[in-house]
This record gives structure tokens, C-alpha cells and sequence, in this order.
């Protein structure tokens, strides 16, 4: 059994617009010890997945359908006192921003030793030994010295490997990491995502690591779903999706890839913006802003479907096979002769 199997997810919220359809129809599975990149633009749908998954939606204003089967028991039918005992033990989360996350008038020991406390019957020696275990293995210096201080005395850097300890402090199963190195400087980022994989080992979690950056998922992923307007326009094998991309979405999001040497971006951007989800285009949500453009994108939704040669290869676009193949060359060709 799949730790984690999502099958067509709809996420709604009411707003004074209308209705927003954040997520529409999103399926994938993680399996144990597994990472899963969720990558798209800012509104895409990713992080909403997530909340939905975790059952952190506000509950007047938003409408979730479909299943999220955890060990294959479905979390949108589940009690807010059973998701209560799931999050922060069995299933965690690190976003963007520790502060949004640490109490910034408690030191972090005290919150790392509630975090224990709240789903283990220990005493705070015993909490507090955990705490401190933690600190060291997310490489925090002189740990013992620092377990006492308050968030605001760590950079940037060492928050989010706080951040890192608190969500692993349990041994989840799963960890959700929504954009965990966007706010930090390239040299910490590379270390932080280091250390992920590095504790991904030692404590055998699956990860969702939700990004706009294809760096990233190319360091961390093991399978790769592409959002674009709040579904999934390419799923794939990490390997597949970089040596076969089939979606002109995902060339887009590799065309803008940061080359690593300079740290700015290539010339192919993505032209345009993300369209409204109160009312997203017709046909192929890419549609507008598609340089591959067809008279049917306009008038029919391309399903997901498997390509041809690989069935786990899941991309949802009208091109035919020979365009996608041969516009998928030339990019990579292009890629190789920028880092060669
Ligand atoms: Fe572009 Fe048409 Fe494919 Fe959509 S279906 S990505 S508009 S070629």
C-alpha cells in the first residue's frame, strides 16, 4: 500500500468573486521513503494540494472533494481531532518562512520540547534530550549552548534547520516542505537541501517538496508532478522529465532554469502570467500563453495521458508525439551546450 495515495483532489474556496477552483483534479501516490517534487508558479495549486492533504483549509470558505488516502484511510473524511494527531507526528510540515512557524517569544527548546510533548507521554528530560539530539543531527553548532535562545538570535539559515528538527522531532513518515530554501541565499540552500537528504536517510521519511524551481526538484525528487492552473499537466520519474519533458509548460519552467555558474536567468522565460482560477481559459489552460498553440487548445481540455513509450509518463497536451520529441531534443541540446 501507498503511504500517501491521492486520487482526484478538488479544492474550492468561496470568495466575494465567486468560486475559486484552487485544485481540480489532481491525482499522484508517495511511496515510503520516497520524495515527490510538486513544482509550478506561484498559484498553481501546489501548496493548496498540501493544505487540503493536511487538512489545513479553513472550513467555512473552502470545499474539498476526491480521497487523500493516508496508510489508506481517507484524511477529508477524517475527525479534526484524528488530523490533530497525524499532523506534527506521523505527517509534518516546513514552509518558507520559520517565523511564521516559531513562537517568537519562547526559546526554541521550549517549543521543540512541546512539539514533543504533544504527542508523547515523556517528561521534559526526556523531551529535552530529544530536542537536543535534533539541534545536532540539522547541524546546529554548539546545540547545548544554543537550545535556550529565542528564534530571533538565529539567521536565516539556522531557523529553517530548526524548523527542520521541529518537523522530524516525531519521526514522521512524511514531511511537506513548502518552498523550505526559497527565502535563503544559493550557498544555504544547497546546504539545507543537503541536509534533507542526508535525514531523509538516517529517518526514512517520504517527502513533498512543493517548489517553483526545477533545481531543486532535480536534487531532491525521485517522480515529479508539473502543475499549471490547478492541475497537473506532466507527471513523470525525475530522470524521465529531464531527459523526456513532454510538456511545453514544463520547457517553459527549463527554459528558466538559473544557470548555476551565474546565478541569473536564461533568456527562455515563460511569456505572460497564470490565468485566473474564477475563470481560467477555455481548452488548454496553457493556451494563452503557449507558443505551440492549436486551433483545438482553444476548444478541448487535453486529458492526462500516458505516452506512448512509458506508461508511468503521464503529460496532458495535443501536440503530437514527433513535436513533443523533437521540440524536447532541441532544448536539451540547448541546455547541454549552455553547461558544456
Ligand atoms: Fe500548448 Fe496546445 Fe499543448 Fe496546451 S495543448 S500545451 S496550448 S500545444
Amino acid at each position: 500500500m501507498a503511504l500517501l495515495e491521492v486520487k482526484d483532489l478538488r479544492t474550492s474556496f468561496k470568495t466575494e468573486d465567486g468560486i475559486v477552483k484552487a485544485v481540480d483534479g489532481v491525482s499522484f501516490t508517495v511511496e515510503k521513503g520516497q520524495t515527490l517534487g510538486i513544482v509550478g508558479e506561484s498559484g498553481s495549486g501546489k501548496s493548496v494540494t498540501c493544505l487540503t492533504i493536511m487538512g489545513l483549509n479553513a472550513k467555512r470558505t473552502t470545499m474539498s472533494s476526491g480521497e487523500a488516502l493516508w496508510k489508506g484511510k481517507d484524511l477529508l473524511r477524517a475527525k479534526s481531532s484524528e488530523l490533530r494527531k497525524i499532523r506534527g507526528d506521523e505527517m509534518s510540515m516546513i514552509f518558507q518562512d520559520p517565523m511564521t512557524s516559531l513562537n517568537p517569544v519562547h526559546t526554541i527548546g521550549k517549543q521543540l520540547v512541546e512539539a514533543v510533548q504533544l504527542h508523547r507521554d515523556v517528561t521534559v528530560r526526556v523531551a529535552k534530550a530529544r530536542a537536543l539530539e535534533l539541534l545536532k543531527a540539522v547541524g546546529i553548532p554548539k546545540a547545548e549552548g544554543r537550545i535556550d535562545d529565542y528564534p530571533h538570535q538565529f539567521s536565516g539559515g539556522m531557523r529553517q534547520r530548526v524548523m527542520i528538527a521541529m518537523a522530524l522531532i516525531n519521526d514522521p513518515d512524511l514531511l511537506i516542505a513548502d518552498e523550505p530554501t526559497t527565502a535563503l541565499d544559493v550557498t544555504t540552500q544547497a546546504q539545507i537541501l543537503n541536509l534533507m537528504k542526508r535525514l531523509q536517510e538516517d529517518f526514512g521519511s517520504a517527502i513533498i517538496m512543493i517548489t517553483h524551481d526545477l533545481g531543486v526538484v532535480a536534487e531532491t525528487a525521485d517522480d515529479v508532478v508539473v502543475m499549471y492552473a490547478a492541475k497537473v499537466v506532466e507527471h513523470a520519474k525525475v530522470h524521465d522529465l529531464f531527459n523526456r519533458p513532454q510538456h511545453p509548460y514544463t520547457w517553459g519552467l527549463m527554459g528558466s532554469l538559473p544557470r548555476l555558474e551565474t546565478d541569473t536567468e536564461r533568456l527562455v522565460q515563460i511569456p505572460g502570467q497564470p490565468p485566473s482560477l474564477l475563470r481560467p481559459p477555455s481548452g488548454c489552460r496553457f493556451h494563452p500563453r503557449c507558443p505551440y498553440v492549436m486551433g483545438v487548445c482553444r476548444t478541448t481540455e487535453p486529458k492526462l495521458l500516458a505516452t506512448e513509450r512509458d506508461p508511468s509518463h503521464l503529460q496532458a497536451c495535443h501536440l503530437d508525439q514527433e513535436t513533443k520529441d523533437r521540440e524536447a531534443n532541441k532544448l536539451i541540446e540547448s541546455t547541454m551546450a549552455e553547461v558544456g
